[in-house]
């Protein structure tokens, strides 16, 4: 058997024309666009492309983008400032700390200042919380957009095994809830797991997000799992044997030849994460649009 390769550009590409009818259909309605701020501290190369990925990707949905920079000097004080300054500008319906800060900084208490309204990474205390509670909330982009790419894969998660190897608060638990969410039977991984070649192998749907090249390899899959390959791992070309020098956390050419679909590095799990971060953007200026709209009539009611 050799895998359906799940493609990520595709189905991103999709959610992306979605977000930008509804953002149409949105701005006619209420008069204005969402808003999408970006905060950078410092200079960062490959957190400078990341923003200016998202910054690029809000104006062709029509999203209007508000790009903030602060000097990688700046201090705890300073980025607190500007996020309460975002908090309260009505323009500005999301705001996302482009992580990790200079390494003086508190990124998560930082994280922790933005409005869970406008949480649009989803990675406050408090959507955090909604997420494991089953309540509504904003969602972490990475963990939907994996939603997403399994939806389309036609994947069904009611009463599945799921396997999650990683446990960081940006992907892996918020991915565990997700699927707990929809009903599958999930286990989490990392790296004191005793055996997670047995664990990984009764995995219907199998999901790595763990930093380390191709750690899962072909004994860790069971024949017709899903795989989705969460992992980024930049090597040299020579080392990693493509011309991006981009590897994931599976070993895609071994794992292929038994997998029922798998997604791919570049291409699969990465488009999708700025999409669903879109798609939250317009989640967050409905609220904000409903609550505007609720309040005077709270008011009148008083
Ligand atoms: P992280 O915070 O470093 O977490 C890595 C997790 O992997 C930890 O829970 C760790 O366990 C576990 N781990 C490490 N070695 C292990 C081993 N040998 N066996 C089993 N588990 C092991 O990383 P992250 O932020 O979740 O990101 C993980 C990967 O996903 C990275 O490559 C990152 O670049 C990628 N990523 C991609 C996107 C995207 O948009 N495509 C988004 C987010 C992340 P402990 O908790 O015990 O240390």
């Amino acid at each position: 058997m050799s895998a359906t390769i799940i493609d990520g550009k595709a189905i991103a590409a999709r959610v992306r024309g979605e977000v930008a009818d509804d953002v149409r259909a949105f701005a006619e309605q209420s008069g204005r666009a969402p808003g999408l701020a970006t905060v950078l501290v410092g200079e960062d190369p490959a957190s400078a492309v990341y923003v200016g990925g998202k910054q690029r990707a809000c104006a062709e949905v029509g999203i209007r983008p508000f790009d903030e920079r602060l000097p990688a000097s700046a201090s705890f004080d300073e980025v607190a400032e500007l996020l309460r300054r975002l908090n309260d500008d009505p323009a500005v319906s999301g705001v996302l700390l482009q992580l990790p800060v200079p390494g003086h900084l508190d990124g998560p208490a930082l994280t922790g200042l933005i409005d869970p309204l406008k949480d649009v990474d989803g990675l406050t205390p408090v959507n955090a919380g909604l997420l494991s509670l089953g309540r509504p909330g904003l969602r972490p982009c990475t963990p939907s957009g994996v939603m997403e790419l399994l939806a389309s894969a036609g994947a069904r998660l009611e009463g599945a095994e799921a396997v999650v190897v990683g446990r960081s608060n940006l992907f892996g638990k918020p991915m565990a809830a997700l699927l707990l969410e929809a009903n599958a039977t999930v286990t989490v991984c990392h790296s004191r797991t005793r055996d997670l070649r047995e664990v990984c192998a009764r995995a219907d749907v199998l999901i790595a997000a763990v930093g380390r090249p191709r750690l899962v390899g072909r004994e860790h899959v069971k024949p017709g799992a899903i795989v989705i390959d969460v992992g980024m791992n930049r090597l040299t070309p020579e080392e990693a044997g493509t011309a991006s020098g981009l590897v994931g956390d599976v070993d895609f050419d071994a794992v292929r030849e038994l997998a029922q679909a798998i997604t791919p590095v570049p291409g699969g799990v990465g488009p999708m994460t700025i999409a669903m971060l879109l798609r939250n953007t317009l989640q967050a200026a409905r609220s904000q649009a409903d609550l505007a709209e609720a309040a005077p009539q709270q008011a009148g009611a008083r």
